[in-house]
Order: C-alpha cells, then sequence, then structure tokens
C-alpha cells in the first residue's frame, strides 16, 4: 500500500498538494460512489458528489454528511489500516466545484441561450443608462444566490481543510507539511488584470498604468482582438513598461460560446490574435465559458471563471481561491467583485468591499484577483479611478502579499506543481484544531 503521506524535506508533492490537481489518492480502493451526484451537507457546507452509500468500515465517525433524501452518510477512519474511508470522493468533489459541475444541482440562475441571444442584438441600440437599468433590476431580482456564497465562498477551502484533517488523523499526528501555495513566505498573493472594452478603454489604459507603476505594480491588459481598432503603438508602450497583454476575445459578445463548432472555428483566429499581441492569458468576453473548452486555445493560462460572481449574464464560480488546472491550462480565477458589478450595478461609493474582500483572502492565503475595466463608465471615470487607486495603496504596502504579473503566476502554478527546483517552493503547515473535521493551513514560519 502506498503511504498516505509524504513528509520528507525534499520537494515531493504532498496529498492535499495531488488535490490542488485533482489526483489526491487518499482512498485508491474506494471508487467514486455509484448514486448520482447529488449535495452531501454538514454544517454550512456542502459538498456535490456521487455519495458511496455503501462500504463504510467499521471505525471512528469523523463526520456525517445529509443526503436530499434526508439519510446520511458519514466519513469514517478505519482503524485498522489507519486511514479515513470517505463517503464521496475528493477529486471528484473538488472537480465538480472547480469545473461548476455544481450547477447540476440547483436551479439555472443563467439567462437562457435565446435570452443572451436578444440581449447582445439589443444591447447597441440601448442608451448606456438603460443598459444600466436592466443589470441593477436584474441583479435585484435574482436577489443573492443559492450557491457558491458571495463574495466569498469558502467550499474549496473547506475541501482542504477537510482533507488536511483526514490526513493528520491517518498519520496520528498533530501536523504535516504540504507544499505552500506561494513562493517562499509569501502569504497570500495579488494580480490586477484589465478588461479592455472599447478603443477609449484602450486611449485610457496607459494613464491607469501610470497609477499602477507610481506604486511599483504592474497588471495586464487584455484587449478584444477584432472589435475596435486596436493601437498597436499602446500595446508596445505598456509592455515595454513591463505591463501584460492578453486576449478579451475576438469579438465582445457571446459568439465564442454559442456552439463547439463556433468555438474551434475561431481558434486559428485565437492563435494569431494571441501571437500578435504576445499575449499567453485569455479572458472570456462577459466572462461566457464552458469549463471543458477551455484549454484549448494554446495559451497558457485562463482568467475567466470567478470565484464567485452572481450579478454577471454566466452567474457562478469555481468557489477556489486558488488557480487550478483545466488539463494543461492554468486557470486563474478572478476573486475580487469586478468594477461595474461595486461602482455601478450595486451603487457603492467607498474602497470598502475591494478592502475587505482583499482582507479575507489574504486570512486564508489565497489568490487575490482584481478584474477592472480602464473604460468609461468604469475606472475611466475620475471617482471610481480614485477608488481604485486607493485599492492599489492598499495592496502596495503589503510586502507578505506576492504581486507578480498574471503570466509570472500562471508559470509560478506549474513550477510548483512539477516541484521544481529552480522554483521557490516551501511548505506550509496542516494543524489539527480541536475535534474537527477541518486543519488549519498555515505558512511557513
Ligand atoms: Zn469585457
Amino acid at each position: 500500500m502506498e503511504p498516505a503521506i509524504e513528509t520528507s524535506k525534499t520537494l515531493s508533492r504532498t496529498q492535499l498538494d495531488r488535490l490542488l490537481a485533482a489526483e489526491s489518492e487518499l482512498a485508491p480502493d474506494s471508487a467514486p460512489g455509484e448514486a448520482a451526484d447529488c449535495w452531501l451537507t454538514t454544517g454550512d457546507w456542502r459538498v456535490y458528489a456521487r455519495p458511496r452509500l455503501t462500504g463504510a468500515p467499521a471505525g471512528e465517525e469523523i463526520e456525517r454528511f445529509v443526503l436530499p433524501d434526508g439519510s446520511a452518510v458519514a466519513a469514517v477512519l478505519d482503524r485498522d489500516q489507519s486511514r479515513p474511508w470517505i463517503p464521496f470522493d475528493l477529486d471528484e468533489a473538488y472537480r465538480n466545484y472547480v469545473s461548476e459541475a455544481w450547477r447540476g444541482g440547483l436551479a439555472s440562475r443563467s439567462l437562457s441561450s435565446w435570452k443572451l441571444r436578444a440581449y447582445y442584438a439589443a444591447k447597441p441600440l440601448m442608451p448606456r443608462r438603460v443598459q444600466i437599468a436592466a443589470r441593477r433590476v436584474y441583479t435585484k431580482r435574482l436577489g443573492l444566490p443559492e450557491f457558491p456564497a458571495w463574495p466569498l465562498d469558502e467550499s474549496v477551502l473547506r475541501l482542504l481543510r477537510f482533507y488536511a484533517y483526514c490526513l493528520l488523523l491517518a498519520a496520528g499526528t498533530e501536523t504535516l507539511e504540504f507544499r505552500w501555495f506561494w513562493p517562499g513566505k509569501s502569504k497570500a498573493a495579488a494580480i490586477l488584470t484589465h478588461d479592455v472594452e472599447s478603443a477609449e478603454g484602450l486611449r485610457l489604459a496607459p494613464e491607469l498604468a501610470d497609477i499602477e507603476e507610481e506604486r511599483g505594480l504592474r497588471s495586464s491588459f487584455n484587449v478584444v482582438a477584432s472589435w475596435y481598432p486596436v493601437d498597436e503603438g499602446i500595446l508596445r508602450d505598456l509592455r515595454g513598461r513591463g505591463f501584460e497583454i492578453g486576449l478579451h476575445g475576438l469579438r465582445h459578445d457571446h459568439s465564442l460560446f454559442t456552439t463547439h463548432d463556433v468555438f474551434q472555428r475561431q481558434l486559428p483566429e485565437i492563435r494569431e490574435a494571441a501571437r500578435a499581441f504576445e499575449a499567453v492569458g485569455f479572458r472570456s468576453p462577459s466572462t461566457h465559458r464552458v469549463h471543458e473548452w477551455l484549454r484549448e486555445p494554446p495559451l497558457s493560462y485562463d482568467c475567466s471563471v470567478p470565484h464567485s460572481d452572481h450579478p454577471e449574464p454566466m452567474p457562478g464560480g469555481g468557489c477556489s481561491l486558488w488557480p487550478y488546472f483545466i488539463g494543461d491550462l492554468v486557470e486563474l480565477p478572478y476573486t475580487l467583485p469586478q468594477d461595474n458589478t461595486l461602482f455601478t450595478v450595486l451603487g457603492r461609493t467607498t474602497v470598502d468591499d475591494w478592502l475587505s474582500q482583499a482582507d479575507a483572502i489574504e486570512q486564508r492565503h489565497g489568490l487575490i484577483e482584481c478584474l477592472s475595466h480602464p473604460d468609461p463608465g468604469y475606472l475611466g471615470d475620475p471617482d471610481k479611478r480614485a477608488i481604485y487607486a486607493e485599492l492599489l495603496d492598499a495592496l502596495a504596502e503589503r510586502p507578505q502579499l506576492w504581486k507578480p504579473l498574471p503570466r509570472d503566476l500562471a508559470a509560478w502554478w506549474r513550477q510548483r506543481d512539477a516541484g521544481d527546483p529552480a522554483a521557490d517552493l516551501s511548505y506550509g503547515t496542516m494543524r489539527r484544531e480541536g475535534d474537527g473535521p477541518f486543519a488549519a493551513l498555515e505558512p511557513p514560519g
């Protein structure tokens, strides 16, 4: 039997790291359950997976999960083999979060395909204030989602901490190490990304770059390839100053994700645009997405999947505060509420929502990823840009935050996963806390 945990000081991958790559092997003898995917609930945490209804060994109960029909299944520590038996497959639960397969367990909040088409057909004809009013009404009518929690969802964090607790029980120890999320002793990471919606937005991009550069920060500007005239001189200038250019689709509409055929037909043009922009990152227009297709463009990373973003035309989220792999692609989920959500849809006039979310993510050692726009109506407006500058001030003042370009963060996640000896890998600590079932995940000391 393979040891459940590796504890050596080498740069090896621990079981917890394998879960982050959806390759954990805690219970190799236990295949996914036979029943259909459903919610398994304990307290305020829930997992979407196929429950294992039979095969539980005798042993000490770790945690009890309630199924939709009111029956329960328990995670059990089998003392003889000293390994936990978990009533669902951990990798499946993890994938069902990040791929948004949990949608199968909830009534849809998305606009149907024909409503989206109607929306995009009518949008150019609507004055902006009408568009905004419609978004406000729509968001208010829907209210807060049942799942994921907004703005912060702890589902993936809970899964990691639950798994860590099980590993500690199995090892009969109070602490174990795991590959830390970020380089060296960084407590958390922060990246800044911008989607450029118009030629005017691109014209304003260097001004936004100025206020970042003044604070020693850099960001990515994601440009739409065939939607407005792209000033190559601005792209060159931004690149020369250490900023990153990414791709924000070919056209800013729903067309890319209408059918897989259409998606694949656009791939050569996407490849060509990425080459022309020197782009390795992609954000889908209006964050439309089909999880499985995102890996197909020849790019290094995608950043279209929200952590939790319900006011979007495609609401939802992957619930993760960390990057993850979709095939060979690194997904960098955006984790702060978007600028238009806060300032336009919700009418906020301070930086408070951004700061409290950034604080919460830093405390949980996750990725702070801000998605904003340089365009008029967004950070192109002086009042909104002033609020953004307050966020930048707060981030710039925190040396414990690692603040790379998005493409460098994606490269780091690959190095971390591969255990690259050239990378600044370090170990965090999983620590038992009380009676469980969640362990603490602590940064390197
Ligand atoms: Zn956009």
